[in-house]
């Protein structure tokens, strides 16, 4: 396999606690994405990438080795990871190298999710679901049209419970309100199949954060205050917490044990 073959790599965090919950794992950040959230944070990785230095894997993979023991894996995030055709060859070089996968994704490629998935070239994903099931919310709130039906697919693929996974969701007031949030977890709930393999169901909020967003008009939007933020994630846990109950899956503070 040569370099050619994997995606460029355009940034590299040693050590997150951050990142896969309840995991030590370093950072690889790869370029471009087919969404364009006008909160974005990442636009430069986005939109200019080739203004950003490109790095290469085996200086990574050499330079984690001797934390091996310690660094539980690698999370591959971007931009949007699945929309490079290299992403499985990538995947499998982490791995040979010794270090678990962990990838974010904005759910828009669900046959290279489930590609990822049945190859266990994943050892776990986060995918962030950008508003409720609904075509014009979702088009608001990813920036581009995004027909839904391809969402709701990737959220199945990962609710069959495969592979540990969890659920994200950026809210910003100017673009969800409470009750677009409350939907969103009630939809998700929805297309759960109960499965006993299954990881309990998460959805966890992020406040949406003003500081150079992709769209500047979203600079003077205010996040929501931390009351309203803690109420709205409260009440999705609740409605989780049905779920994970109706179905005997784990508790909310499960973690994973790949
Ligand atoms: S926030 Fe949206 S535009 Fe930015 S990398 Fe994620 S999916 Fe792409």
């Amino acid at each position: 396999m040569t370099n050619d073959q994997l995606p460029p790599i355009k940034g590299f965090i040693e050590t997150s606690f951050l990142d896969w919950p309840g995991h030590i794992c370093a950072v690889i950040f790869l370029p471009y994405c087919n969404l364009r959230c006008p909160y974005c944070h990442n636009h430069q990785l986005v939109l200019k990438p080739d203004t950003l230095e490109t790095l290469s894997l085996e200086t990574i993979l050499e330079r984690l080795q001797p934390f091996n023991d310690w660094v539980d894996g690698i999370c591959i995030t971007g931009g949007e990871p699945t929309i490079h055709r290299g992403l499985p060859a990538l995947l499998k070089t982490i791995h040979e190298a010794g270090f678990k996968t962990k990838l974010d994704t904005n759910g828009t490629q669900p046959e290279t999710l489930h590609y990822l998935i049945a190859e266990k070239l994943v050892d776990c994903v986060a995918m962030d679901v950008k508003a409720p099931l609904d075509d014009p919310i979702y088009a608001r709130c990813a920036g581009v049209y995004v027909p839904v039906s391809i969402i709701q697919k990737s959220i199945e693929v990962l609710m069959a419970g495969m592979v540990p996974y969890m659920f994200r969701c950026t809210v910003s007031p100017s673009l969800l309100d409470e009750s677009d949030i409350y939907r969103m977890a009630e939809q998700l709930k929805g297309l759960g199949s109960g499965g006993s393999v299954s990881p309990p169901l998460s959805l966890t909020l992020q406040n949406f954060n003003p500081a150079d967003p992709l769209d500047p008009a979203l600079k003077d939007v205010k996040p929501f205050t931390e009351e309203a933020f803690s109420r709205m994630q409260e009440e999705v846990d609740r409605i989780m917490e049905t779920y994970n109950r109706e179905n005997s899956l784990l508790p909310q503070n499960y973690t994973d044990e790949s």
